[in-house]
C-alpha cells in the first residue's frame, strides 16, 4: 500500500473513531505522541542511533505508519450490530469466499419486500465512517442501483469520480459502457442491479485495500441475498477476489461458472478496463454469451444497415 499523509490521517482518524488514541505510546506509556508533520512522511534512507522506542518511531515515521494500519488490521471490524445472526465478524487479513463469510438465508425475501429489506440496510449504513474511506475525501456511499427483482447482478469495485458525485454507480465512461454491454444483452439497465464491493470511493480510484473491501462486503453480502440473483457477473479482478475468497488471474477464472450465496457467478473484464483496452470486447462478449445462454436471453436484432 502506498503510505501517504493522506493515508495516514484517514487511519488515525479511524482509529480515533474507534476510541484508540495511544498509538504511538506504545512501549514508552510516559512518552508524549509522536507529531506528523506532513512533509516527516518521506522515507529514511537512514535508522538513527538510539534505543529509545518512541524516539525510533519519531525518525522513522513510515515504520509508524505501517505499525498503524498494524494494528488496525489486527483489530476486529466495528459493524454493529452483526448483518445477520452467525455472521462472521469481517475477516481481516484472509480471503474468504461470501459463501464462507455467512450461512445462506433460510428462505428468500418476497419479492414484493425486497425494496423495504434494501432501504434497511442503506439506513444502516448510514453516515458510515466503519472503513478509512470514509475519510479519504468521499462524497457519497454509492450503495447500489436496479431493480431488487433482478435476475441478473453486476458486481464492480467502487465508485469513481462521477460515481462519488452522483452516487449511483457505474454513471461514468465505464457506466455508459456497462450499459451497452447490458443492451447487447437483449435487457434495459432497470432491468438488473448493480453494485460494488466498497461503496466509498478510493482515492485516485486506487484498488481498495482489503481492511477496507472486506468492512464494507457484509452490506453487499446481504444485498445479494436480499436480490437473490440467478446470475452474478463480477467486473474485473477485484470483485471475484472478494466474492469468489480467490486472488487468481482473470483469465484463469472467466469463461466458467463459479458459485456464490446460490447464484451462478460469472467473471468478465471490468468495463474500465475495456475502454482502456477494447481489443478484449470480444472476449468480454463470449463470457456474456455464456451469462445469456443461463438467462435465456437473446441479444436484439440489428437493425439493417441503411
Ligand atoms: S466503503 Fe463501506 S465500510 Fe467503508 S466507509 Fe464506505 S460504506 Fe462504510
Amino acid at each position: 500500500m502506498a503510505l501517504n499523509a493522506d493515508v495516514l490521517r484517514a487511519y488515525v482518524g479511524y482509529l480515533r473513531d474507534l476510541g484508540v488514541h495511544d498509538l504511538y505510546r506504545r512501549g514508552d506509556p510516559q512518552a508524549g505522541p509522536v507529531e506528523f508533520a506532513e512533509e516527516s512522511v518521506a522515507p529514511q534512507t537512514s535508522l538513527p542511533q538510539t534505543s529509545q522506542p518512541q524516539a525510533v518511531a519519531a525518525a522513522q515515521p513510515v515504520a509508524v505508519v505501517e505499525r498503524v494500519v498494524e494494528q488496525v488490521s489486527a483489530m476486529s471490524m466495528p459493524i454493529q450490530p452483526l448483518p445477520t445472526p452467525g455472521f462472521l465478524e469481517a475477516p481481516v487479513g484472509r480471503l474468504v469466499s461470501f459463501n464462507d463469510l455467512a450461512p445462506l438465508p433460510a428462505a428468500p425475501v418476497p419479492v414484493e419486500q425486497r425494496a423495504a429489506a434494501l432501504r434497511a440496510i442503506q439506513e444502516e449504513i448510514g453516515d458510515c465512517t466503519r472503513c478509512p474511506l470514509a475519510y479519504l475525501g468521499r462524497r457519497s456511499i454509492v450503495f447500489a442501483d436496479g431493480d431488487p427483482g433482478a435476475r441478473l447482478m453486476f458486481v464492480g469495485e467502487g465508485p469513481g469520480a462521477d460515481e462519488d458525485a452522483s452516487g449511483i454507480p457505474f454513471v461514468g465512461k465505464a457506466g455508459q459502457l456497462l450499459n451497452n454491454m447490458i443492451q447487447a444483452m437483449g435487457l434495459q439497465r432497470e432491468a438488473v442491479y448493480i453494485a460494488n464491493i466498497v461503496k466509498c470511493r478510493p482515492p485516485q480510484n486506487r484498488v481498495p485495500e482489503p481492511l477496507e473491501a472486506n468492512t464494507c462486503d457484509p452490506f453487499l453480502l446481504r444485498q445479494i441475498d436480499i436480490v437473490q440473483p440467478q446470475v452474478i457477473v463480477a467486473l474485473g479482478a477485484t470483485a471475484a477476489t472478494y466474492l469468489l475468497g480467490v486472488k487468481q488471474s482473470l483469465t484463469s477464472l472467466r469463461g466458467r461458472w463459479h458459485s456464490c450465496r446460490g447464484a451462478k457467478l460469472a467473471v468478465t473484464y471490468h468495463p474500465a478496463f475495456l475502454l482502456r483496452d477494447p481489443r478484449q470486447k470480444g472476449e468480454a462478449w463470449k463470457d456474456l454469451q455464456m451469462v445469456m445462454a443461463e438467462l435465456g436471453l437473446q441479444a436484439p436484432a440489428r437493425k439493417p444497415a441503411q
